[in-house]
């Protein structure tokens, strides 16, 4: 899971960034800055993170969390631009946990960080962004599999391709023999290919069999 700093939000001061409000799951609250308890009446809103542009996103759920001494509060107009209504309201991710606990290693593991995002990020942004797959077309874990199998071996075609050239590829290739029974042995899988298969218009140029990361 990418993480992202949270960016200063234009009308609030940033003692009053929501990072800044201490969440208690014990009593599910929060403590604001200034000692007051933001609590929640318990119900869950759905909220849509939809991206027309992208087509991409869906729906979670989420929880509010407000106080009513947010009208007395001196700091008001530094903590929320609702000055008028109900004053600052917190809205907590069905999720928040999870995501807490991956800002929390990528915080204090930044290193590691760094280097998933070297190795492993730009692989995703190039087939998503740039070749589209933002969703799989076939449904159940098992076909699923077989669809990112198919995108990840045009992938890692077109990325040998432009670091050792064609050429180079084809000749390594042939020396190839894999040891398909070894690697079955070690809980591999493998994903047979006739010269035929298609993915959205891509076509897999291949004739013979590749393992597949299990
Ligand atoms: S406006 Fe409300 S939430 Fe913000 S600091 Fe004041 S009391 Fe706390």
């Amino acid at each position: 899971m990418a993480f992202r700093e949270q960016p200063s939000v234009k009308h609030l001061d940033k003692k009053y960034l929501v990072e800044n409000f201490q969440y208690n799951p014990k009593n599910d609250t929060y403590l604001c800055p200034q000692g007051q308890l933001l609590k929640t009446n318990g119900s869950w809103y759905k909220k849509s993170h939809r991206s027309e542009k992208r087509k991409t996103g869906g729906t979670t759920r989420v929880k509010h969390y407000k106080t009513p001494f947010c009208q007395m509060c001196p700091v008001l107009n530094q903590c929320t631009k609702n000055t008028e209504g109900r004053g600052r309201v917190i809205e907590r991710n069905e999720n928040q946990d999870a995501v807490d606990r991956n800002n929390f290693r990528i915080k204090t593991q930044r290193e590691l960080y760094n280097r998933r995002q070297q190795i492993c990020e730009h692989t995703f942004g190039t087939i998503k962004r740039q070749w589209g797959f933002t969703y799989t077309l076939l449904k159940g874990l098992q076909k699923v599999d077989g669809e990112m199998g198919i995108i990840f071996i045009c992938y890692n075609l077109r990325r040998t391709i432009s670091i050792v050239g064609v050429k180079k590829l084809l000749k390594k290739l042939k020396k190839w023999k894999p040891d398909y029974k070894n690697m079955l042995n070690q809980g591999g899988k493998i994903l047979f290919l006739k010269k035929s298969d298609t993915m959205r218009g891509v076509v897999a140029p291949v004739n013979f069999s590749y393992r597949l990361a299990a």
